[in-house]
This record gives structure tokens, sequence and C-alpha cells, in this order.
């Protein structure tokens, strides 16, 4: 069997493929990168896998050859001591954002990613910033962000905040290999990873990225899931030209997500509290590629920085937002030094528990419901990637595990469901389709109490019979 058909028969026909597109970016692969039905960006054959002798099987980083994230950054920070079995090595932890320039209003948090990629290139410490980028063309259809590479400074304030939407590395990795120069690299952990695996193997690759910036992890939407939100907004899904997952508002927490969508129809304001929009409760796994429910990185600990939201006493109210930092890199450790001492950045150093509590759901679902998801996958003997976290790790009681029983449920069929909506042009199939298993969360998670004030509400607003 070629490393080709390993990849195609172990981590894409078992869905555990997120479409990093390291796979397809390697000579002679037959691999390349699509968007599927349900609007999960995926790797597929496009020639036959076995007369190809690419190399695969180290770059994938749902892969059973591929090192694991300690192993990563044992390499990449061999000198960094400081290791927590949560958010893996660090030099320094803070909590704070940024205080020159539009950073933290047009930032999703405390600004912190757009502010860093802003001033590496200010201070000539890359040629090059990767991020993401909302789609130009205005056209519906098109995929709504991507990767952009941009030696402007001034042109990174206008890139993505918080994109809860799947995209790739395959062009990026094929640009970077064609043009010299230093790059800063923003990424989810998982294509982080798959950065440092495709260096491992590419000294001009390793080179050229100097800096990674991670963005901690909750788990990856499909695109399905934009159009959703769109379509309960009043734009119908081929009229979807742009959405904001992270509109601030003056007077609301920051952990109040608010989205906001454009349609190429009219230039209406569109914009609604997430908590009531059907399908966007995150703990729910709602449109979740199944990659994300093995992936046991939350934080991104092969990144020379990661940066999520404070989500912490003292910090979550604040509607301005405010951003959790973890620096594993020493030119990074002293670059925040010298800007916290200039006051561009307002910054509290945090222990790493307080990271760690910053993401404690996102680690519970991760590491527990991880072990109990390769409990059931181990039962069953089907393959699956390997993990840090074993089967049987954590004591799990029922009522957990029929949460991440659930979960897993709503990710598969809210793809499916989405799918059947959009197909027919009708919204209320999905709502319909979804319900019942939202209910049998509901009860799951809050229990009878839960039943008995729903039972209580029905009273109340139905008429007695
Ligand atoms: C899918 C997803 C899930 C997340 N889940 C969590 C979570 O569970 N907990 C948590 O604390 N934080 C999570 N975050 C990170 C958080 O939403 C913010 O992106 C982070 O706090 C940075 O905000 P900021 O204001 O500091 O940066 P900003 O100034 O907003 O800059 C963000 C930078 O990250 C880049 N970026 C945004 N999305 C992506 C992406 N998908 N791929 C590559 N680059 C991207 C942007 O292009 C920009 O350069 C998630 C982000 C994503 C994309
Ligand atoms: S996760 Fe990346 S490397 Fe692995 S199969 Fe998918 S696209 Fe290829
Ligand atoms: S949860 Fe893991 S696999 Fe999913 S997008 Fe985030 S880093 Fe990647």
């Amino acid at each position: 069997m070629t490393e080709s058909s390993e990849l195609l028969e172990k981590v894409i026909k078992n869905d555990y493929c997120i479409g990093c597109g390291a796979c397809a970016s390697v000579a002679g692969s037959p691999f390349r990168i699509k968007m599927d039905e349900y609007g999960n960006v995926v790797a597929e054959a496009g020639s036959d896998p076995e007369q190809s002798n690419a190399r695969v099987m180290d770059i994938c980083p749902f892969s059973d050859k591929a090192p694991s994230e300690d192993k990563i950054s044992d390499r990449f920070f061999p000198s960094v001591n400081s290791n927590d079995k949560w958010i893996g090595k660090y030099l320094e932890c803070y909590a704070g954002y940024v205080d020159e320039g539009l950073f933290r209003e047009k930032g999703s948090s405390g600004g912190v990613g757009k502010w860093l990629g802003y001033t590496l290139l200010a201070e000539k410490k890359v040629d090059y910033l990767v991020q993401l980028h909302a789609k130009e063309s205005g056209e519906p259809g098109d995929p709504l962000f991507s990767y952009k590479i941009i030696s402007d400074k001034d042109e990174v304030i206008s890139g993505s905040k918080s994109s809860y939407y799947p995209s790739t590395l395959v062009d990026v990795v094929r640009k970077l290999k064609d043009k010299e120069g230093s790059y800063a690299i923003t990424g989810i952990p998982c294509f982080v990873k798959t950065l440092r695996l495709l260096s491992l193997r590419d000294e001009e690759l390793a080179e050229r990225i100097k800096y990674t910036i991670g963005v901690i992890c909750g788990g990856m939407k499909s695109a399905n899931h934009s159009k959703l939100i769109a379509w309960q907004l009043g734009v119908k899904p081929g009229d979807l030209v742009a959405i904001d997952f992270r509109r601030k508002y003056d007077d609301r927490p920051a952990s109040n997500k608010i989205y906001q969508v454009w349609s190429s129809d009219n230039e209406k304001e569109r914009y609604r509290d997430a908590a009531r929009i059907f399908g966007t409760d995150w703990g729910s796994g709602y449109f979740k590629p199944n990659a994300c429910d093995f992936c046991d990185d939350v934080v991104g600990e092969t990144a020379d920085i990661s940066i999520g939201d404070a989500w912490l006493p003292g910090y979550v109210n604040d509607p301005k937002g405010t951003s959790v930092i973890v620096i594993r890199n020493t030119d990074l450790a002293e670059l925040f030094k010298k800007h916290i001492e200039k006051g561009s950045i307002v910054m509290d150093s945090i222990s790493a528990a307080d990271v760690k509590k910053s993401q404690d759901g996102g680690f519970r679902h991760r590491r527990e419901g991880l072990s109990h998801r390769l409990s059931k996958l181990e039962k069953s003997g089907k393959w699956h990637p390997p993990k840090r976290v074993k089967p049987g790790d954590f004591d799990i009681d029922r009522k957990r595990k029929r949460i991440y029983d659930l979960r897993e449920k709503i990710s598969k069929q809210s793809h499916l469901s989405a799918h059947k909506a959009l197909q027919n042009d009708n919204l209320e199939i999905f709502f319909r389709e979804m319900l019942p298993l939202k209910k049998k969360y509901r009860s799951a998670y809050y229990g009878k109490r839960y039943i008995r004030a729903l039972r209580r509400i029905k009273r109340m607003i139905l008429p007695a019979k």
C-alpha cells in the first residue's frame, strides 16, 4: 500500500480530514482540496493513490505516522522549560489588550492578533504576514474567507476577525515555497501543527516560517453554518457575501457573540445575538467537523504564540474584549515586554492555570470527552488517530457521557439537515430535524429541572384543554 492509499483509508475515509492541504501540497500528490456539499473543506483523491509515491503520512496532523504536539514542541522550543499538561510549553502568559490604533475595536477580543501581525511587519521582523481576509470579490458563492499574503503593514487591520469558517493552507504552502522571504502565519492549532510537520521535512520552509501565530480553538464550523445564520437573518444562502462572527457592542459582555451578515441583494444592516439564532450554541457541537472531536490541542501548543479570548472573571464583562496570550518564542516575549513598557499594549501576567481556566469548557470536551469517544472507537475496533489523551484517562459519569454522545449526534445531524434544507430551499427542514436532538441535549445538560421549567412555561402559554 502506498502512503497516499494509507492516508486515504485511515484519515480521509474515516472523516478525520480537516482540509489543511499538506497532503495536496507535496510533489506527486494525488490529492486535491475541495469544499464538500456540507461546507467542510477536505482532501479528495483526484488520481489513483496507488500510483503515487508522494510522502504524505508524516505531514498530516491526523496521521498515525506524525509526531504528537508534545514531540513537535520539544523540537521547536527546546529551551522552554515551563510545561503545562493543558496549555503545553510557555514562557509568558498574559491577559490584555492593544491600546493603540483601531486594533481592539476591529479585533475579535483584545485586538492582539492583528496588532502582532502589524508590529512584526512595521518592525521588519518579517517580510510577509499570512492571515485570513474576508473575500473581496463581493460575489455570492465564493468562499467567504481565505488566506492572503501581505507585506503592507497598513493592510493588516483589514484582515479577518475570528473566522469560524473553513479554509486551507494548500496555496499558502505552495506560495511560500515559491517566494523567498520571512513569514509570520496565523492559524488554528491543527494548521500550525501542519506547518511544523512540513517544516520538519523541509528546511527551506522551516527557515521562511519565522513566526506561527496560533488562534486558540474550540472547534471549526462548516461554511453551511454561515449560510444557516444568514438565512435566519433574512439573507438567502445564495446571496450571502460577508459575515462578522464577532460584532462588538458597547454595553454587552465580550462573551456575548453577535453575528452580522451582508447580502448581495441590498445594504440592510442585519445582526443578531447568537443566543437567538438556532444552531449557534457553541458547546452543543452544531456544524463541527468530525476531526475537531479528535483533536486534543486546544491552545495551539506548537505555535510561537497562542491568542484567544480571556473568558475569565475580571475580563469577560468588558465589552471591548480582552485577549489571553501564551508566548513560547523568546523574540516575541521580548517584543511584548518592550511594548508593555511603551504602553502600546496593556497586559496582566497570568498563570498557566488561569489560561486553562479561560478554556475550561474546551478542555473538558477535548480531553475528558475525547477519552470517552476514543473508548467507544476502541470497543468497536475502528481506526482512530493516535492521541495524547487515552481511553479511560478520566472517570466519566453517565450524565457526562450522554452529553458527549449527544454532541457527536448534533454535529453529524446538523451537517445532514442543513444540506437537506439548502437542497430543498426550506429552512424549516433544519429546525424540524434538529429540534428533537436539541431537546434531548438540553434535558441531558440541565436535567429534570429544565424539563419541569419547560412544562411550566408551556402551561402558561398554551390554553388549558
Ligand atoms: C474556529 C475558531 C475557534 C476559536 N475558538 C476559541 C476558543 O474556544 N477559545 C478562545 O479563547 N478563542 C477561540 N478562538 C480565538 C478567538 O476567537 C480570537 O480569534 C482570538 O481571541 C484573537 O482575537 P484578537 O482580538 O486578539 O485578534 P484579532 O486582532 O481579531 O486577530 C485575529 C487574527 O487571527 C486570524 N484568524 C482568525 N481566524 C482565523 C482562522 N480561522 N484561521 C487562521 N487565522 C485566523 C486573523 O486573520 C487575524 O490575523 C477561536 C478562533 C477560531 C477561528
Ligand atoms: S488533514 Fe490535511 S494532510 Fe491530512 S488528509 Fe486532510 S488535508 Fe490531507
Ligand atoms: S478543534 Fe482542532 S482540528 Fe478542529 S479546527 Fe480546531 S485545532 Fe483544528
